[in-house]
């Protein structure tokens, strides 16, 4: 078995939506993984901000071994243990003990069912941003405000108001008494890691009051410790009237989750919603798992110190412009448009990143990383953007 081999395989049986990819991995540890030829890398993606106590961890795969060996699906006619637990730590984790979880699959559903929660206001107008990423089935990809994303599956919602990212200017014109919700990514994760102006989430905050409109945040990519605190608007002292989660919280099992908080002026009623496979035991006690050892090993505070040490090496190689983001969701702006073949690069010497936009790097490895893996990070990194900006200067 080889990569090229998979690779045809993967051409040949597997839908073309995200091209080929050129390795195959087969296993992994901590922020290890190895693909088919036994190559190691570094992994500095943790499968997009996903893996956030990396491969394998033993709490995550004790606890859904278990869970699979005990119960594995019964359906929402049914309650069960790791649900409960799970929309109580929620609870705790928000501060909110009237906040109500909505189980589901993924960041797409989650904002599938704040999309629908918010026609429950009796209003249909709905404001995104420019630029922001909400998931890719048709309700959430109204939302996505990426022009290159939405025009092949056009018409889509109509009613939805895309504006400029971090300016409130432009999102108190466009907001109204006829408006049901706005959503906000607290930092644009696909888009590069663009961090808006300090004050913006608490500005929409208020025009949200003001207009009796309903404040949802995407958290899909910036939740569960990832920005150096729980959930990526906690900098700013708000709170939203509905969260949105995904990505980090089944650590590796496909699970998103919706919550309304105290002030929520609608909730869904028997019958408005549901998913199948929506809180499922297994992917649920993966999150109980990620949370209890996100707390015992204080890991929203290490992303915090673990990012800072980053930003502060990175951003003084030459050939970087700026490193952005906040704690473990970084944005590496290089100087000139190499990001993909930088990627490339950094993927022949061992390392995983992603090429966010033609000149970010976007890199979001698990929270439990090392000051040892960091060292290793910065190191291939240095010696390979000094290689690529040689190469791409003839
Ligand atoms: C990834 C992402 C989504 C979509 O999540 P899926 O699980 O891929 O559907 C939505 N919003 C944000 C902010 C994301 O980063």
């Amino acid at each position: 078995m080889n990569n090229q081999i998979m690779k045809e395989r993967w051409r040949d049986s597997v839908q073309g939506n995200y091209g080929q990819p050129t390795i195959a991995l087969v296993h992994g540890n901590g922020l290890e993984v190895w693909d088919v030829e036994g190559k190691r890398y570094l992994d500095f993606l943790g499968g997009i901000a996903t893996n956030v106590l990396g491969h394998a961890h033993p709490a995550i795969v004790q606890a859904v071994s278990k869970q699979i060996a005990t119960l594995g699906h019964v359906s929402n006619f049914y309650s069960h243990p790791q649900v409960v637990s799970l929309a109580e730590k929620l609870q705790a984790l928000t501060g909110d003990n009237l906040a109500r979880t909505f189980f589901c699959n993924s960041g797409a559903e989650a904002n599938e069912a704040a999309l629908k929660l918010s026609r429950l206001t009796g209003k249909k107008e709905v404001i995104s941003c420019v630029g922001a990423f909400h998931g890719r089935t048709m309700g959430a990809l109204s939302l996505t405000g990426q022009p290159e994303k939405r025009k092949r599956f056009k018409p889509l919602l109509k009613q939805i108001t895309h504006v400029p990212f971090g300016d409130i200017g432009a999102m108190k014109a466009a907001i109204s008494k006829k408006t049901a919700m706005v959503i906000v990514e607290p930092i644009l994760g696909e888009a590069g890691v663009v961090v808006p102006p300090l004050g913006y989430l608490k500005a929409i905050r208020e025009l949200c009051d003001k207009h009796d409109v309903l404040f949802a945040i995407d958290a899909v990519q910036t939740g569960m410790g990832r920005t150096g605190e729980w959930f990526g608007f906690e900098h700013e002292g708000i709170r939203p009237d509905v969260i949105t989660l995904a990505k980090g919280l089944g650590g590796g099992l496909p699970l998103g989750a919706m919550i309304t908080l105290g002030g929520a002026k609608v909730n869904f009623a028997p019958g408005d919603h549901g998913s199948t496979f929506g809180g499922n035991p297994v992917a649920l006690s993966a999150a109980n798992a990620v949370i209890e050892v996100i707390e015992q090993e204080e890991l929203v505070a290490r992303a915090k110190v673990s990012g800072d040490a980053i930003k502060q090496t990175i951003s003084e190689l030459p050939g970087v412009a700026e490193v952005r983001g906040r704690g473990l969701l970084l944005g590496i702006v290089l100087a000139a448009d190499i990001a993909k073949e930088l990627q490339i690069a950094l993927l022949k010497a061992g390392l995983l990143v992603n090429a966010a936009t033609q000149n970010v790097i976007r890199i979001a490895p698990a929270l439990i990383v090392t000051k040892e893996q960091i060292s290793e990070f910065v190191e291939i990194f240095k010696v390979t953007l000094a290689s690529v900006q040689l190469g791409s200067h003839g």
